[in-house]
């Protein structure tokens, strides 16, 4: 059965666009069938994993604007199995067109319904807002994954996403669960990454994950050349830890 990830956090910077694009290209490395879905007008999924701006032709905005056929969105990447919906700038009119449009919500369950049970996993990367964009992924998912930076106030603001899910579940998407919680950026030369894993396990308990991503100067670097971190350099600590934590997300079912 297709699963389909979120990956949210209304907070900027704190990895779920770094998570999204290198799960999504460990899952696939792992042979399962995966897409990888941009709703973020910045677009940065999209560049991550190493589509041009100027060859986009046809972007989210049009599936969830324009309602244009899936099939159309879709487009293969350098990477065997794994397939991507691109965002671009234009994406950022969505957020205030969508606004008068009936069921504006359920677009992209809408759009993505036919081709769930194509791919093994799909995940969308969601911009730091929690607006008609982010509602939409998370009206379409079976599960979201929430990436929490170590760094003082990593908790701030995680009750409003916690409640933007529980409104979700209530009135639009009753399947929605939480995937798990995962711990970026960790510093182990510090005392507060230390102290911040035992706050964020103190709430989250047993869904935080046992993978820790750790700061990581290739993982930060990777996106400028337009490739995930398996194809940028297969032999770092990032590209590790990430092919651990896509093991992970597969045991879990
Ligand atoms: P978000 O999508 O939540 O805004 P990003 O994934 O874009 O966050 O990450 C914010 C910045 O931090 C980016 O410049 C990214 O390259 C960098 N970054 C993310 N994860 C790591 C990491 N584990 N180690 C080092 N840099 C990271
Ligand atoms: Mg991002």
């Amino acid at each position: 059965m297709g699963k389909i990830i979120a990956i949210a956090n209304q907070k900027g910077g704190v990895g779920k666009t770094t998570t999204a694009v290198n799960l999504a290209a460990c899952l696939a490395q792992l042979g399962k069938k995966t897409l990888l879905v941009d709703i973020d007008p910045q677009g940065n999924a999209t560049s991550g994993i190493g589509i041009e701006k100027d060859t986009i032709d046809q972007c989210a905005y049009d599936l969830l604007v324009e309602e244009v056929d899936v099939h159309k969105v879709i487009r293969p990447t350098n990477i065997e199995n794994l397939y991507m919906i691109p965002a671009t700038i234009q994406l950022a009119g969505a957020e205030i067109e969508l606004v008068p449009v009936v069921s504006r919500e359920v677009r992209l369950q809408k759009a993505l319904s036919p081709i769930k049970e194509k791919f093994d996993y799909t995940i969308i990367d969601c911009p730091p807002s929690l607006g008609l964009l982010t509602i939409n992924a998370l009206t379409a998912s079976d599960t979201v994954l929430i990436p929490v930076q170590c760094e003082y106030y990593a908790l701030e603001g995680l009750s409003q996403l916690l409640n933007t899910i529980r409104l979700v579940q209530k009135h639009l998407n009753s399947r929605l669960r939480i995937e798990g919680v995962l711990l970026t950026m960790f510093d182990a030369r510090t005392n507060l990454g230390i102290q911040v894993i035992q706050e964020v396990k103190k709430y989250f308990r047993e869904k935080v994950y046992e993978t820790i991503i750790p700061r990581n100067v290739r993982l930060s670097e990777a996106p400028s050349h337009g490739k995930p971190i398996i194809l940028y350099d297969s032999k770092s600590r990032g590209a590790e830890v990430y092919l651990d934590f896509a093991k992970e997300v597969i045991s879990n079912g």
